[in-house]
């Protein structure tokens, strides 16, 4: 057993400027595995930004071509105890041998790996074993080879060899394109203004957008509703409240209207006056402050406004609170209501 996922592929690997040389790279190492100067591969980044996906399309990839290569996937944590085990049973030798004749050794979240010594003695020796006769090696780890601790320099300066390529957080179209994707699969109709709302919503990484998908799909085959943009809008709020993650767009509105005594339609209306004006900007300036959104994604958030806008407002508010105690006040006060 190859320990493989069939579901993680290259087709259902969404491209975008997040991950396109590390796709790219993987896509290479698994047409031409042991032969680019790509080895071994690693590939970084952090929680939820699909390593493990990548890497397991690589095997799936190499698996499902001719030729009867020997692909195996393994986590690091996996690789530890199996190594464990060998010396418990006196069977260090066995586990040797075994990864030593590996044509394609995938090993997930190397990081796991810090200050096991003994465990990165003998993925040493392993390593040298493969790559010296032209066998692939592919990684991952949270963080980039440099700033991993308690892993012997003379395995780090193997890890660097090949190709380190890293995942980025999804920018907005790739997410868009990645919940279109599942929505695909799952051979859903959902309106293109709630695929939208929900990139626009959860930026962090993709495994909390799919996360979010699965509850809104629940939601909506428990109540046998239609998953509308309401629907996804009290899916997001319970999940926020469940997990206390951070502060959204919409709670802040929430603050904002209380705060001020404005309406919501107002925030993301039109209205020029000064007295809808100012905690429009002052929204936005929390959004800012307090959520990890980008300036589209914040503008899209207050009825559809362009980034500039947003700039603009922030500009403002931080102007004022230098000049305006009410205003310094206020804003202070609306943070401290979030930070706590
Ligand atoms: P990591 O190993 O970096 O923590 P995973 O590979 O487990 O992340 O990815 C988390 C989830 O997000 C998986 O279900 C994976 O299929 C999905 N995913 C991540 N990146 C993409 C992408 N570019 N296209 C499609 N799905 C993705
Ligand atoms: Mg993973």
């Amino acid at each position: 057993d190859s320990y493989l996922n069939p579901n993680y592929t290259f087709d259902n690997f969404v491209e975008g400027d997040c991950n396109r040389l590390a796709r790219a790279a993987g896509f290479a190492v698994a047409s031409k595995p042991g032969v680019t100067s790509f080895n071994p591969l690693m590939i970084y980044g952090g929680v939820g930004l699909g390593k493990t996906h990548l890497v397991q399309a690589i095997g799936n990839f190499m698996k499902n071509k001719a030729g009867g290569k020997f692909v195996l996937y393994v986590s690091s944590e996996k690789f530890t105890s199996q190594f464990i085990n060998a010396i418990k049973n006196n069977s260090l030798q066995d586990f040797m041998n075994f990864y030593m004749q590996i044509d394609i050794l995938i090993i997930d979240d190397v990081q796991f790996l810090s200050g096991k010594e003994k465990t990165q003695e003998t993925f040493f020796h392993i390593f040298n074993h493969l790559h010296q006769s032209g066998r692939q090696i592919v990684m991952t780890s949270d963080r980039p080879p440099r700033e991993l601790e308690g892993v012997e320099d003379r395995l780090l300066s193997r890890f660097k060899w090949g190709l380190t390529a890293d995942l980025q957080t999804p920018d907005l179209e790739t997410r868009i394109a990645i919940i279109q994707k599942k929505v695909q699969a799952e051979g859903i109709q959902i309106a293109y203004e709630v695929i939208e709302y929900l990139a626009h919503s959860i930026d962090t990484n993709v495994r909390e957008l799919e996360g979010v998908m699965i509850s809104l799909l629940a939601q909506a085959s428990l109540t046998r509703r239609e998953i509308d943009l309401e629907l996804a809008k009290t899916t997001l709020r319970h999940l926020v409240k469940d997990s206390e993650r951070e502060v959204t767009v919409d709670t802040i509105i929430e603050a904002i209207t209380e705060y001020y005594k404005v309406r919501t339609a107002d925030l993301k209306g039109k209205s020029r006056l000064r007295e809808i004006v100012l905690p429009r900007q002052v929204a936005m300036y929390l959004a800012k402050e307090l959520t990890n959104l980008s300036l589209k994604s914040i503008g899209y958030h207050f009825g559809g406004r362009d980034h500039s806008t947003v700039i603009h407002a922030i500009q403002t508010v931080n102007d004022l609170m230098d000049t305006d105690k009410e205003i310094s006040t206020a804003v202070a006060k609306l943070l401290k209501m979030f930070r706590k």
